[in-house]
């Protein structure tokens, strides 16, 4: 595991050419912010030129199919994912989990392709407010790790965890510091029991509402390897704020 922070930008379903020049402008400066480790993941349809626009950034895809190919209309496979230029893919996604139904053991089945195909993964997991409020989030997000993370010969290293809180995401609301710190803690503690010594060297990054004025607490917390940031990664200005934030004490 690298020791650089992880900021990963997960576009969703945003962003049409006009929208590369973002990608370019935080290319331009992740050239400077060296110690932290930059990505983002655009929708499908921007894959390919953003990968050709941004030379130093990571680009991934938001979520691929299971199979490796075959008669599944209006979706795309890791391989396909991969070609166009992606490095790795969000899986289990909290909105793909409520739009679509995705259960742990498709998130595991999409995991396992897309490692398959040669391509890292980030595993989202998180609870709902009816799971925090009463003193579920731990068992929840325990069950969805169980269910979702990808099995096999060396595949811990390809794999990240993003702890996103479903009510955190898009609202503006954030767990406590202590309540970060304690669920990477039980995230860690769940790596470790399924991947054994290499689950201690998986980044976990904290989701949800992510901004340039919280991150650097947020990022400062035991465990806490990075963030992934929907709304905030959307402008090169605010992603970079973040970013900054990560980098601690400036820009090298
Ligand atoms: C996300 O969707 O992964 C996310 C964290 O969104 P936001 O930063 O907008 O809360």
């Amino acid at each position: 595991m690298s020791n650089r922070p992880y900021i990963v930008g997960n576009w969703k379903m945003h962003g049409t050419r006009a929208m590369l020049a973002e990608a370019r402008a935080i290319d331009r400066a992740a050239e400077r912010l060296i110690k932290v480790e930059v990505a983002v993941a655009p929708p499908f349809t921007l894959i390919h030129a953003t990968r050709k626009e941004a030379e130093l950034i990571g680009i991934g895809a938001q979520d691929c199919h299971p199979a490796e190919g075959g008669a599944h209309t209006g979706d795309i496979s890791a391989a396909m994912a991969k070609d166009a230029g992606a490095s790795f893919t969000i899986v289990g996604h909290s909105e793909r989990r409520a739009d679509h139904g995705e259960s742990n053991t498709l998130v595991k089945q999409k995991a396992e392709a897309a490692i398959e195909a040669g391509m890292g993964v980030i595993v989202c997991v998180g609870e709902t407010l009816d799971d925090r409020e009463a003193g579920k989030a731990e068992a929840t997000v325990g069950r969805q790790l169980k269910g979702s993370l990808p099995e096999g010969e060396g595949v811990a290293e390809q794999v990240t965890v993003a702890y996103e809180p479903v009510w955190a995401i898009g609202t503006g609301k954030t767990p406590t510091p202590e309540d970060i710190v304690a669920m990477h803690k039980h995230i860690r503690a769940k790596l470790v029991e399924v991947y054994g010594e290499d689950g201690a060297a998986i980044r976990i990054l904290y989701g949800g509402s992510v901004k340039p004025e919280n991150a650097a607490e947020i990022l400062s917390g035991k465990e806490v390897g990075g963030a992934l940031v929907g709304g905030a990664s959307l402008t090169a200005e605010s992603f970079l704020g973040i970013i900054i934030a990560a980098a601690g004490d400036g820009e090298e």
